[in-house]
């Protein structure tokens, strides 16, 4: 493949921390501060070891589900991440430690911390509290009800009033490429590819938090050599390893989000599986796209990783070929081209029950960089809103696939299979001496994402996990 050898221009930035870290090179939007200052250290001891996700560099927002005391029912509430520690933000907000503090402490949920930028202004507190040398949190007689361990939570979706709206681009030309390899090989790439962030709405109430279970679903599918379709339990379920950002902030129906203003409607993100049923898609997805092949099952991690958290991990847009048409200028500013791409390591891993009866670790069948994305998260969201569309907050944008370009970067396992046009498909192999070329009932798949870059607190997403369960008829 032509893009095979092509890198982005993160090496270009050369971020070295730490001379004079307000003059950093970063988006415009998220400027490196003294938040991102790798030698803050935290009293929670946990988040000062070097490979936790969650060190006070990063302070992700999750909804938390605890039992009530009598055992009725549930109450969901909002954590901020510490190393293997939650730190409950309600209570910390009931408590009297900001009490003189002129910030809105009365939120009830993320959408709350995401409107007029509260989560922003309250982010460098919540840190300042977690820091070695702070005792107000420390000392606290309610520090034992505000900190618990994270070993054990059960977390619900990150928004209390549910996903908005649910888009799904398919912003990987590595993906793109390979699948239309598939099915065209002569033609792999349509024309519009280049010149359009390619997404189709999904389907935002079957969307569920990291951990439920997935069922299989039922469809119309064709067997090989068949003419005419079945009705029945999908025999190619897939993975799809991408990244979501949630949207803070919408736009008027009639109005566009400017490219130079993007940024800033963005909140975080998060790791998504878009579940996919081949064997449906392959007769349902000409000429309208995809539909029930996606619609029953989408899971996401837990954790809202912030755009202020991820600003050291900020990298250059794709760098096209030569040969290729430059974005119209609507979708093209400087800013996107230099810093319109974050450097986020993702990888899927799979384990079959008999693995994970056996104890066995989950094998990885595909690792790659968000940084190989053709199309940047602000032109998805600027084009998605070109047409006057009007974005949400609480919207959720996912990626598409991250499949990178060289061996074992695919993102899922219709390419992660596949030898190339006209050669055999190899199954995945697993220590049980199972094989795979589609998920098996009680398969576990798990994602995983993290940034590291010299200089700077390595920073995790945490999991985003889901077990196939068997299809009912
Ligand atoms: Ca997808």
């Amino acid at each position: 493949m032509s893009h095979g050898t092509r890198d982005t221009a993160c090496s270009d930035i050369a971020v070295r921390y730490p001379a004079g870290m307000s003059k950093q090179p970063s988006h415009p939007s998220y400027p490196i501060d003294e938040t991102h200052d790798p030698k803050l250290e935290s009293w929670v001891e946990s988040a000062n070891d070097p490979s936790t996700d969650f060190p006070i560099q990063n302070l992700p927002l999750a909804m938390r589900l605890t039992e009530a005391d009598d055992g009725d029912g549930f109450w969901a509430g909002i954590v901020v991440a510490v190393g293997d520690e939650l730190l409950d933000l309600n209570l910390l907000a009931a408590s009297d430690i900001f009490d003189d503090d002129d910030d809105d402490w009365d939120f009830m949920s993320i959408e709350d911390l995401m409107a007029d930028g509260l989560w922003s202004r309250l982010r460098p507190k919540v840190q300042r509290l977690l820091r070695k040398d702070d005792k107000r949190l420390r000392d606290h007689r309610e520090r034992g009800r505000i900190m618990s361990p994270a070993e054990g939570a059960v977390f619900a979706l990150p928004l209390l009033t549910g996903i908005g709206d649910y888009t799904d681009f398919y912003a990987s030309i590595y993906h793109a490429t390979n699948v239309g390899s598939m099915f065209r090989p002569e033609n792999p790439l349509l024309p519009n590819y280049k010149w359009i962030p390619i997404g189709y709405h999904g389907r935002a109430s079957s969307i569920v938090a990291s951990g439920a279970e997935v069922r299989r679903p039922m469809g119309q599918t064709v067997a090989d050599g068949e003419s005419e379709p079945k009705y029945g339990a999908c025999k190619r379920l897939d993975y799809e390893l991408e990244v979501g950002a949630f949207i803070a902030r919408g736009n008027e129906q009639g109005e566009v989000i400017p490219i130079g203003e993007a940024e800033e409607h963005l909140f975080g993100v998060c790791l998504v599986n878009d579940w996919s049923a081949r064997d449906m898609q392959k007769w349902e997805y000409q000429p309208l796209g995809p539909f029930l092949a996606k619609s029953f099952a989408t899971t996401i991690s837990p954790f809202i990783v912030t755009m202020e958290a991820l600003a050291p991990f900020r990298c250059g847009a794709f760098v096209r070929d030569k040969d290729d048409p430059k974005p119209l200028a609507y979708l093209r500013s400087d800013a996107n081209e230099k810093f319109g791409g974050i450097d986020m390591q993702v990888e899927a891993l799979i384990s079959s029950k008999q693995m994970r009866d056996k104890g066995m670790e989950p094998v990885r069948v595909s690792r790659t960089s968000f940084r190989h994305m053709y199309w940047t998260i602000a032109q998805m969201l600027t084009h998605h809103a070109s047409n006057g569309c009007n974005m949400q907050a609480g919207d959720l944008i996912a990626s598409g696939t991250v499949s990178g370009p060289g061996a074992g970067e695919a993102g899922c396992l219709l390419e992660a299979t596949w030898k190339g046009a006209g050669k055999d498909r190899e199954p995945i192999k697993l220590p049980t001496g199972e094989t795979r070329f589609f998920l098996a009932d009680g398969d576990e798949v798990t994602l995983r994402g993290w940034c590291e870059r010299e200089g700077f607190r390595r920073i995790g997403l945490g999991e985003c996990r889901g077990v196939v369960t068997p299809a009912k008829g």
